[in-house]
């Protein structure tokens, strides 16, 4: 699965100490994030992750590339919520883009833990059948 994190400034410590929480199930998939976030959890971790730009830079533009081609299985997205961002509407194009397609985010540490204790249990295998299945495979 292709997993991204970003993480606002005030909520970097607390992507870290979940990407720790979760090191061995993580470590098993195709890891993306914003340029500081993934810098971040691979200076604590010996996860590693593609980094695309920093998310004031375009780096969630970057990931919503991705999402836009259904290619993003699960996204970790720990926004800050009392302080307004100079990036705000790429931010709110991400997780258009993310009901568009129809892809698993987490937008707060509680939901992203329920998201990868279901990653663990294999609830999202329905997305290996998306990959699989191009639109127009099916008649
Ligand atoms: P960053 O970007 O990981 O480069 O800090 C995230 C953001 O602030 O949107």
């Amino acid at each position: 699965m292709k997993i991204a994190f970003i993480a606002h400034d005030r909520k970097k410590e607390e992507i870290v100490n979940f990407a720790i929480a979760y090191e061995k199930t993580f470590s098993h998939h195709e890891l993306y994030s914003t340029g500081t976030t993934g810098k971040n959890i691979m200076g604590n971790t010996e996860l590693q992750i593609h980094r695309f730009m920093s998310g004031p830079l375009g780096g969630d533009q970057q990931i919503g590339a991705l999402v836009a081609e259904n290619e993003m299985d699960l996204i970790i997205f720990l926004r800050d919520p009392l302080m307004a961002q100079p990036h705000e509407p790429d931010i709110i194009a991400l997780l258009r883009l993310c009901d568009v397609q129809g892809i698993p985010v987490a937008t707060n540490v509680a939901t992203a833990e329920i998201l990868v204790k279901a990653l663990e249990r294999g609830d999202f295998a329905w997305r290996e059948l998306v990959h699989k299945y191009k639109p127009g495979d099916i008649e």
